[in-house]
């Protein structure tokens, strides 16, 4: 099946060549002109999605998937399914499925978790939004590029999944760090401190799988320098995603709010691109204020 992609960066090309992979024709565009194995490079959007029953997207953010859309949806085959895998603003989801339903095609937003060892995997997880048809198009294709795809409901609904999810983790993260930093303070050590929590109702992702510390818990980007993993430019894109949309519903998010200043002071104060679990030396740094 011919699959246009658009989109080929740290996310886009190990997705496009696990479908080419499994023996799709994919014809794949980035205005940077990356070249992808097993992907035939298109020379324009257009050239990309025309005649392909599946057009997928993975892009930086909204204003760039709007302006994509504009450029493709003049292009792409009525029926055809169009799924966008980016992390991008609700509103901006929304209006990029009404402007593909006006042009008789079917949409799923797709944000995808995982990061680039995940995409690199095949390992995926997809959080979707859009109509029982479209995301029955779509699912062989995370089942290639992804382990699990929820259908969470109409479109937009995947990226509300995504940003709820990730303001959950970056204020868990804070709340993980905090806990360490005050341990140390008052004189207990790491492994302990991760032995009882880790087993106690403090427990979570942040603390058992991606333990912030170096030496504890199971591998993560700690042990490397925090070299990411996860980098906190792209939380702090979560963050404000989700600021965003709270603002945008009237939603009280006080926890969210303070997770996104603190990730804005981190990525502004910390040069380089770190993983998000560096804010525990960042906050073992400071003191009580
Ligand atoms: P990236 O910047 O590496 O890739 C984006 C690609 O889009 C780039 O290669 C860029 O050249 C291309 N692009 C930009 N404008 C374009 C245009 N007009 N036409 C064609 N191509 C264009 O970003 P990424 O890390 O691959 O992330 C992609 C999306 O996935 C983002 O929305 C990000 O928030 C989300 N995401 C990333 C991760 C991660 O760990 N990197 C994890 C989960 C979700």
């Amino acid at each position: 099946m011919k699959i246009g992609f658009i989109g080929l960066g740290n996310m886009g090309a190990p997705m496009a060549r696990n479908l080419a992979a499994a023996g799709h024709e994919v014809h794949g565009y980035d205005i940077t002109g990356i070249l992808v194995e097993g992907v035939t490079q298109a020379a324009t959007v257009e050239a990309a999605v025309k005649d392909a029953p599946i057009i997928i997207t993975m892009l930086p953010n909204g204003a760039i998937l709007r302006e994509v859309a504009d450029q493709l949806l003049p292009h792409a085959s009525k029926g055809a399914c169009l799924i966008d895998c980016s992390t991008v603003d609700v509103d901006s989801a929304r209006l990029v499925a009404d402007l593909a339903t006006k042009k008789g095609l079917l949409s799923v937003d797709a944000p995808v978790s995982g990061g680039i060892g995940g995409a690199e995997a095949g390992t995926l997880t997809f959080m979707c939004g859009g109509s029982k048809d479209a995301f029955a198009i779509a699912k062989p294709l995370f089942e290639i590029m992804g382990q699990k795809a929820v259908h969470c409901g109409e479109a937009g609904n995947g990226q509300a999944a995504k940003i709820c999810n990730n303001m959950i983790l970056g204020i868990t993260m804070i709340g993980t760090c905090e806990a360490i930093a005050l341990a140390d303070k008052l004189g207990l050590d790491r492994q302990s401190l991760f032995d009882v929590v880790s087993t106690s109702s403090g427990y979570s992702w942040t603390m058992n799988a991606y333990c912030p510390a170096p030496g504890i818990g199971p591998k993560s980007p700690s042990d490397n320098g925090y070299k990411p993993g996860f980098a906190a430019t792209l939380m702090l894109k979560d963050l404000l995603l989700a600021q965003q949309a709270a603002k945008g519903v009237d939603a009280a998010t006080p926890l969210g709010t303070h997770a996104a200043d603190l990730y804005q002071t981190f990525v502004t104060e910390d040069l380089d691109d770190l993983d998000f679990s560096a804010m525990l030396p960042y906050l073992a740094a400071k003191g009580h204020s």
